[in-house]
């Protein structure tokens, strides 16, 4: 009798802990352009149904070797995406750029270091910097949490360069230009300009009809960088999060909801509401976007968030 709840207990350990040797199931690139291509993770958060795989992670072959972007959420993650990678290429990855500091962006840094230890990691100064003093950890525990320890034996492997705006970093023929802040969607975010091919990756400061956790970031900032990325006039984006277009239209869709949302909580602040009292309000203001991933997850944060930046004007 005692049996049953001992296997009830090994079948589920089993699978909590099964993470270590794991590789997420395959998600094959696209190729965008000539030697680029985009794995376009699924939408939403971090679950044991997504493996914890949910962004865009991508690469662009060189003369000298591959740059990859932002390999994914965690070492199984990061597993998968060298997989896909190594049937676009034999070329090695010689630069990977981060992006920003949230974790489903850049703890698949290891599985890269495990295939190519040599690959150099570049990030934005406080991507590192925060990284070093605790967000490892918190994003370390936060995927395993969300995918019931799936992601568990993933180390944090922190970029060691610092990328600054306006930088220009020429690798095989390629020059990837920085488009940095210090106040957008993450306070730490990266948007990396292929001048050449004129693609621009523009990490989490512009997603493609998925609404925004604006948590750690502010509005004044995102939307100096939405403005930013859209004024490039870029020939291809390629988004943190959604699917890549030739068309800048998602962007000014980005920047029309962000619009709308700061002038209605403003309006109704001045009148005195609360922030529930406003959350119908912008549900209904908002509703041509409502189909959007993680629209109502987030609607109730952000006018909370607009609320404190319009109290400290
Ligand atoms: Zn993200």
């Amino acid at each position: 009798m005692h049996l049953i709840p001992l296997f009830a207990a090994l079948a589920f350990s089993t699978l909590a802990s099964a993470g270590p040797n794991d590789v997420v199931r395959p998600h094959p690139p696209q190729k965008i352009h000539a030697d680029t291509y985009v794995i376009h993770g699924p939408q939403g958060v971090p679950s044991v149904e997504n493996q914890s795989f949910m962004n865009n992670p991508a690469w662009i072959v060189t003369a000298d070797g591959v740059v990859l972007i932002d390999p994914g959420s965690s070492v199984q993650a990061g597993r998968m995406v060298v997989a896909q990678l190594k049937k676009t290429t034999q070329k090695p990855v010689t630069h990977v750029f981060i992006t920003h500091v949230h974790g489903d962006h850049w703890l698949g840094n290891q599985a890269v270091l495990e295939a190519w230890p040599n690959a150099t990691l570049i990030a934005h100064p406080d991507m590192i910097k925060q990284a070093k003093e605790g967000a490892d950890k918190f994003w370390l525990d936060l995927m395993s949490n969300l995918t019931k320890g799936y992601t568990d034996g993933t180390r944090a492997v922190i970029p060691t360069v610092e990328a600054a705006d306006g930088q220009q970093f020429k690798i095989g023929g390629k020059t990837f230009r920085i488009h940095s802040s210090d106040d957008a969607h993450s306070k730490t975010d990266l948007m990396i300009e292929i001048v050449e091919d004129s693609t621009l990756f523009t990490g989490d400061n512009v997603l493609n009809r998925q609404s925004m956790n604006l948590r750690d970031g502010t509005f004044k900032g995102v939307i100096k960088a939405t403005q930013r990325a859209y004024d490039l006039n870029a020939k291809l984006y390629v988004p943190g999060h959604g699917k890549t277009s030739s068309n800048r239209t998602f962007i000014a869709d980005q920047k029309a909801y962000f619009d709308i949302l700061l002038k209605e909580v403003r309006r109704m602040y001045d009148e005195g509401k609360s922030d529930f009292e406003m959350k119908p309000v912008l549900a209904e203001k908002l509703k041509a976007y409502k189909n959007w991933e993680e629209f109502d997850a987030n609607l109730g944060l952000q006018i909370s968030l607009a609320i404190l930046e319009i109290e400290q004007e």
